[in-house]
């Protein structure tokens, strides 16, 4: 089998116990040599420019391709816009480009001067550089969509917008993965360009609360499996077998990338990788 590329997000450090944490992962992760690692953004002034740094600072000192995501919320089309380039001067050259959420509202709530979409977006950041823009993807149905055929067609001109890729929210099951790529396949996307996002399962308690708000179905037994683990100290052995089991029947049925959803703790998403066969590549001489 031919050596799937894979990738990593991490989030923005708060604090120095975090940003150490970050760069624990960065340096436990970076030699398995990802196609891109991506850093996550949140609405409001400082953890935007704890996303800013976090971007430039592992672009820099490892040399890896780093994707600053970006989204619409609370800001004008402008400061946007002034961000993304702020990001290609620093030779950032990917943007993950989101609509977002809105914070303490529950629904995006656009400025009448800011960026209404994530397609006004994508549009935006086409006419503004050279960026590489990937978007998000839902196979389980964006909870704000009315069904999966409007699902897709708003993906669809999210790509007819300018994006090369999409990264999916997460799923248990690669059935869920694989009906969504041949729907949009039918819908006239490449399946190839989307590319499953896997959680390692850290922690059971917070993962099914995150499941319930995206919309991410959990099926009966892997709920059970996992509550039995916790029950008999096992849960780490679960999780390995449970992410690699599902990145291997992605590989099995095609699929060439794969997302790590890494929330900046290495070890099950480094353990993944090896027991698919993805080996070290890189020695990370950039980083002190
Ligand atoms: P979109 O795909 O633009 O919209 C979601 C759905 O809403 C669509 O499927 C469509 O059905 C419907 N919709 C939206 N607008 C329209 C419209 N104008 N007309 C018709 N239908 C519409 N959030 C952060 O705050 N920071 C991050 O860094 C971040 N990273 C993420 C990374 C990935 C890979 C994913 C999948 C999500 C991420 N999110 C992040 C969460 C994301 O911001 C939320 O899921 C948000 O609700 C949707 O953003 P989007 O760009 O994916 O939405």
């Amino acid at each position: 089998m031919t050596r799937p590329n894979i990738s990593f997000e991490f989030f923005p450090p708060k604090s120095l116990a975090a940003s150490f944490r970050l760069w624990d992962t960065v340096q436990a992760l970076a030699p398995l040599a990802p196609g891109f690692v991506s850093v996550t953004y949140g609405a409001g002034g400082t953890t935007r420019q704890l996303t800013h740094e976090a971007v430039t600072t592992i672009g820099k000192s490892t040399g890896l391709n780093v994707a600053a995501h970006l989204t619409c919320v609370d800001a004008s089309r402008d400061e946007t816009l002034e961000i993304a380039q702020t990001y290609a001067a620093a030779g950032v050259k990917e943007i993950v480009a989101l609509r977002g959420d809105t914070p303490g509202a529950g629904v995006f709530e656009a400025r009448p001067d800011g960026f209404g979409s994530s397609v006004e977006l994508i549009e935006g950041l086409t006419q503004a550089g050279d960026f590489n823009i990937r978007v998000g993807a839902y196979p389980e149905a964006h909870p704000e969509s009315t069904d999966m055929a409007q699902n897709i067609a708003w993906l669809k001109r999210k790509f007819e917008a300018g994006a090369t890729s999409a990264i999916t929210q997460f799923f248990f099951e690669p059935e869920t993965f694989f009906r969504f790529r041949d729907a949009c396949q039918a819908a006239g996307i490449d399946g190839d360009r989307i590319i499953p996002g896997v959680l390692p399962i850290e922690n059971w308690k917070g993962t099914r609360k995150f499941a319930e708000r995206c919309g991410t179905s959990i099926p009966a037994d892997i709920a059970q499996a996992y509550d039995n683990a916790a029950r008999d100290d096992c849960h780490d052995l679960l999780a390995l077998a449970q992410c690699s089991e599902l990145c291997s029947d992605l590989l099995d049925g095609g699929v060439n990338d794969l997302h790590f959803y890494t929330l900046n703790t290495p070890d099950l998403t480094r353990d993944c990788c090896r027991a698919l066969g993805i080996e070290p590549e890189l020695k990370l001489e950039k980083v002190a």
